[in-house]
């Protein structure tokens, strides 16, 4: 993941740490490359624009410290600017006290959002939860059976919803259900398209003042960069997601999506997807997917 951009950087930076003295022309040059690897990257040009001029305020003010040279100063400061842009820290799940909690699972088609019910569904359940699968999803009948089939390959309950029931019936059916049963966790797959339509936006609105979740979270594939942020807006517009979950991390998603997405919207990523398997599904941490694009 990340791997050209990471490379950009590594180059860059290995400037950086071998200049003895920095001045604000080598400054400004170094960071004119980290600003060509961002915007290469297919990072948001504003997300971009404001990470440059904050980290070209904190170099320029900066006083010597002992312990680091210029060079690694720098170096420093980008690494700190860059786990802000990832959202800072890890955000947590949150979880409903005393009734059981409804996660919404939202994206475009394709997204991965059913795959990711599925892992989320695994990753509940290996924290002693017990999730209830819902498919929703009633315009492609292949979803519902989708989603049946990822459950019963992780033994876990799926509720028995029909084409031709109506997704607020269907959510609310699943939830009386859920209490009935002592289900935790309702994890929502609802309807994806190809592209954002109204009354796609209408059906996933009257399902959350149906069901109120606690987290509408926002699927999105991340090899798709600034359309994922794009479509991630629209969404958050409508809806106000409470997180994102990046899928497709393990392919050759150049970074854009994941760096804009936390400035952009203002709302997390939450997990990040790792691969196709039901267990390549991870709680995102910011300071190490730094970590990772920085070397
Ligand atoms: P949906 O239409 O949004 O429900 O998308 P699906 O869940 O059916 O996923 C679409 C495709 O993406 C499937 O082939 C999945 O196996 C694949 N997929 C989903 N998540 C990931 C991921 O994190 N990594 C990889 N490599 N593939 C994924």
């Amino acid at each position: 993941m990340f791997e050209s951009l990471s490379d950009r950087l590594g180059d860059v930076f290995k400037r950086f740490r071998g200049q003895g003295r920095l001045d604000e022309s080598n400054i400004q040059e170094g960071l004119r490359e980290v600003r060509l690897a961002l915007l290469e990257a297919d990072v948001n040009f504003k997300v971009v624009k404001e990470f440059i001029d904050r980290i070209r305020e904190r170099c320029l003010g900066v006083e010597v410290m002992k312990s680091l040279t210029p060079g690694q100063q720098v170096v420093k400061i980008v690494h700190d600017e860059m786990v802000e842009l990832l959202g800072g820290q890890s955000t947590d799940l949150v979880f409903a006290k005393g009734a059981p909690t409804v996660f919404m699972m939202v994206g475009l088609q394709g997204s991965g959002k059913t795959t990711t019910t599925g892992k989320l569904a695994n990753l509940l359940r290996k924290q002693g939860k017990k999730p209830f699968m819902v498919p929703a999803d009633v315009y492609r009948p292949a979803a519902i059976e989708q989603l049946h089939t990822l459950a019963r390959q992780l033994n876990v309950p799926s509720f028995n919803s029909s084409a031709d029931q109506n997704p607020v019936d269907i959510a609310r059916a699943a939830l009386a259900q859920a209490v009935e049963q002592g289900f935790d966790v309702v994890l929502l797959d609802t309807a994806g398209r190809l592209h954002i339509d109204e009354p796609l936006m209408q059906e996933l609105a009257n399902i959350k003042a149906a069901v109120s979740p606690q987290e509408i979270l926002f699927v999105a594939d991340a090899m798709t960069g600034q359309e994922a942020v794009n479509i991630s807006q629209s969404f958050n517009e409508r809806l106000d997601i409470s997180g994102v979950v990046l899928t497709k991390m393990d392919g050759d998603a150049r970074g854009g999506a994941a760096l804009s997405i936390k400035r952009v919207l203002g709302k997390p990523v939450k997990l990040v997807g790792m691969g196709e398997k039901l267990s390549d599904l991870e709680v995102f941490h910011p300071d190490r997917a730094a970590g990772r694009i920085l070397g």
